[in-house]
């Protein structure tokens, strides 16, 4: 997919990002450091919220939104925080070790520890109708047929409640994502890459399963503020309606291997959605109970 790969990006975004000065970095972290303060004596029902607001405070002030044309892109946090895990590391071996379903099946593991193969491509792409993508994504949006079915479903039911989100950003080719990886560790090292965006072959981009999902209040942009917003909490509510899944929950870095991303879902199916949310588990943790025997 030649075409997709420069144009994840919004450039206003990579513009952004080279422009924030050390003196913004060194603000936003003396204003973090108040607002933890201020919020100490807060209720403990409010922390929560303080989080939030920190992490939002991290994506537009600190690093605005590491595009991410990754996996994940995170929210470009510089520092950890509260409930996540620091320095959580993996160091993926690949191709995968273990057992797995095949690439095209609709369960089949992708993660840290599990990768695809560097020449997959899913054999059954679309293009999502340009009313279900964002305009803040350059270029066609593309995703597996059924699950295209399924967003077009969802993105319709949601339109009829006036909740609006679109989609920013769904297939990416291996080469899309060496190409990120590289401009990622280029800019922010290898650690914080590791944690925001995904290894070629090792997001689930590359399976055009996985979908992130923007919304104009926060200007076709990606950071951890889409969960507080009404598309967002829908989203959180309904998705799993339609088969789609939150891949990386927030507190769960140390068992996703990413940062909170309240944007990314994975679409695997109803049946398997309706068993997957009240297990408990992450969807890594999940999938990976079911890698031997797919299909069968
Ligand atoms: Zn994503």
């Amino acid at each position: 997919m030649p075409q997709t790969r420069r144009s994840y990006l919004p450039p206003a975004r990579r513009r952004s990002r080279r422009r924030v000065p050390v003196r913004w970095f060194i603000a936003a972290i003396v204003l973090i450091a108040v607002v933890y303060l201020v919020a100490g004596s807060c209720a403990a029902g409010d922390k929560k919220k303080n989080n939030a607001n920190t992490a939002t405070a991290h994506a537009t002030a600190v690093a605005p939104a590491v595009p991410s044309s990754r996996a994940a892109v995170g929210p470009a946090g510089g520092s950890p925080r509260p409930g996540s895990t620091p320095g959580a590391s993996f160091a993926p071996a690949s191709p995968t070790p273990q057992a797995t379903c095949a690439p095209a099946d609709l369960l089949r593991l992708v993660d840290k520890d599990h990768a695809l193969p560097s020449d997959y491509v899913p054999p059954d792409l679309v293009n999502v109708e340009p009313k279900d993508a964002s305009p803040g994504s350059a270029t066609v949006v593309q995703m597996r047929r059924e699950a295209d079915d399924a967003l077009h479903r969802m993105l319709e039911q949601a339109r009829t409640q006036n909740i609006f989100f679109l989609a920013q950003s769904a297939y990416r080719s291996y080469e899309y994502q060496n190409q990120v990886y590289a401009q990622e560790v280029s800019s922010v090292g290898q650690a914080q890459a590791d944690r925001e965006s995904a290894r070629p072959g090792h997001s689930e981009h590359q399976l055009g399963l996985a979908v992130d999902f923007t919304t104009r209040a926060l200007d076709f942009d990606l950071n951890q503020s889409f969960a507080a917003t009404p598309e967002g909490r829908w989203l959180a509510q309904h998705a799993a309606e339609f088969g789609f899944v939150l891949s990386y929950p927030e507190g769960k870095e140390a068992d996703t291997g990413y940062e909170y991303e309240p944007w990314h879902y994975r679409y695997i199916g109803v049946p398997a959605a309706q068993q997957f949310v009240p297990s408990g588990q992450t969807l890594n943790q999940w999938l990976a109970t079911r890698q031997i025997g797919c299909g069968a």
